[in-house]
C-alpha cells in the first residue's frame, strides 16, 4: 500500500493551514527547553503523549501540511512520490523511546492521529493506546468487534470490508463476521472505545506531550488540552506553528528525535533498537482488574522472547537511575525477568519513580 494513501480518500476542502513555514530552536535554547522538559517529565504523575504525521516523517512517510506534506503538494498541483511502503518503513527513534519510556512507567498512554501502525509495530501496548484515525494494519469484524493486527497491510480502505471473516470462537460457534478496515474517511465517527479512554486519560494526566502535529484536526487537536482542565501542563514539539501554541507550557521547535533521544538520555534510559515487527497486546503495567480489549494478532508478530531481551536490557538500566517507590513489589519485578509468559498475561509491575536530584 503506497503510504500515499489519503488520496484514496472522498475529495474534502478544509484541510487546514498547509506548508506554514518551519522554524527551529537555536543548540542552546534547545538544551534549555530539553532540561526544563525533563524536569517536568520527573515532576509529572500522569503523563499522555499525543502523535501525529511529524514523528513519523524520519521513517520515509510523508506528512500532511509540512512544507512537503502531502496536502501542501496537492494545494501546488503536485503529487508526492514516494518509494517506501507502509510494510517497508520501520520504527523511527521517537517511537522506540516512547516504547521504553512507557516500558519504565514514566508514560502512560499514547494518543496518536497516525494511521501508519508504527506504534504498534514497535511493540508499544495496545491497551495504551487510542488510534483515533485508524491502522493500517488492523482489520474489525462488523458483527462483533473483535480487532486483528496484522503482519501485513489491510488491503482496503474508508471502512470497507477486507474480504476476510471473523474466526473468534463463541459459544454457540465461529462468529463469521465479516472483517472491515479501520481508516477513518473525511467525516467518519471516531473510534469509540479509542477516543473514550483517549479522553479519559487525558482528564487525568498533569502532563501532555504533544509530538509532530499541528493540532489541526478535531476532535485529535483539542484532546491535549484537557489536562489544562487538570491543572497540568501542556508541552508541544513541532517544528511548524501549532493551534494551540499560545496555550503551551513550554513550546520546542526541533526534530522530536532529536528532543526524544536527549530526553531519555537525562532521563537514564536507554532506547531499544528495531527488529521487525512486532506487537504487544498488554503493558507490563496493566493490572489484573482491567478488562482485556477484543484485540489478537497474527501469532508471527507477537515475541516474547525479543520483549523478554529487551526487558532484561531495561531493567539494569531501572535498577541503576530509577529508585522504586516504598511500597513496589520488588519480587513482581524479579520475577520479570526470567518469566516471559508475563508479558502477556498482564502482571501489574510496580510504577517507577524518577529519583529526584
Ligand atoms: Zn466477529
Amino acid at each position: 500500500m503506497s503510504v500515499n494513501y489519503a488520496s484514496g480518500l472522498s475529495p474534502y476542502d478544509n484541510k487546514g493551514k498547509c506548508g506554514l513555514p518551519e522554524t527551529f530552536d537555536d543548540p542552546q535554547t534547545l538544551e534549555e527547553k530539553i532540561k526544563s522538559l525533563t524536569s517536568m517529565v520527573k515532576q509529572s504523575k500522569h503523563i499522555v503523549v499525543h502523535t501525529g504525521a511529524g514523528i513519523s516523517t524520519s521513517a520515509g512517510i510523508p506528512d500532511f501540511r509540512g512544507p512537503k506534506g502531502v496536502w501542501t503538494l496537492e494545494e501546488k498541483g503536485e503529487t508526492p512520490q514516494h518509494e517506501i511502503t507502509f510494510e517497508s518503513a520501520q520504527p523511527t527513534i521517537t517511537h522506540m523511546a516512547l516504547v521504553a519510556l512507557e516500558r519504565q512507567g514514566i508514560i502512560h498512554y499514547v494518543v496518536s492521529q497516525n494511521i501508519d501502525g508504527l506504534h504498534l509495530r514497535s511493540g508499544f501496548p495496545r491497551n495504551r493506546l487510542s488510534e483515533l484515525h485508524g491502522n493500517m494494519f488492523v482489520e474489525e469484524c462488523n458483527k462483533c468487534g473483535h480487532q486483528y493486527i496484522r503482519e501485513k497491510c489491510v488491503p482496503t480502505m474508508a471502512k470497507n470490508l477486507t474480504g476476510g471473516s471473523c474466526v473468534l470462537n463463541k459459544s454457540r460457534g465461529t462468529c463469521r463476521g465479516k472483517l472491515i478496515d479501520t481508516i477513518l474517511d473525511w467525516e467518519d465517527a471516531l473510534p469509540e472505545h479509542d477516543l473514550d479512554t483517549a479522553n479519559q486519560q487525558a482528564r487525568k494526566s498533569d502532563l501532555s506531550i504533544c509530538l509532530g502535529t499541528s493540532l489541526q484536526i478535531v476532535p485529535s487537536g483539542n484532546i491535549p488540552l484537557l489536562t489544562k482542565k487538570n491543572r497540568g501542563q501542556v508541552v508541544i514539539v513541532n517544528l511548524q506553528p501549532t493551534k494551540h501554541d499560545k496555550k503551551a507550557d513550554l513550546r520546542i521547535s526541533a526534530y522530536v528525535d532529536i528532543v526524544l533521544k536527549a530526553l531519555c538520555e537525562n532521563l537514564g534510559i536507554s532506547i531499544p533498537t528495531y527488529n521487525g515487527p512486532t506487537a504487544c497486546l498488554q503493558s507490563l503495567h496493566t493490572l489484573k482488574s482491567e478488562k482485556r480489549l477484543p484485540v489478537s494478532a497474527d501469532p508471527n508478530l507477537v515475541d516474547n522472547f525479543k520483549l523478554k531481551h529487551d526487558l532484561e536490557k531495561d531493567s539494569v538500566i531501572s535498577e541503576s537511575k530509577i529508585i522504586k517507590k516504598e511500597n513496589s513489589h520488588e519480587p513482581e519485578m524479579k520475577k520479570l525477568k526470567t518469566d516471559s509468559s508475563l508479558l502477556q498475561s498482564g502482571k501489574m509491575a510496580s510504577k517507577p519513580e524518577i529519583k529526584q536530584e
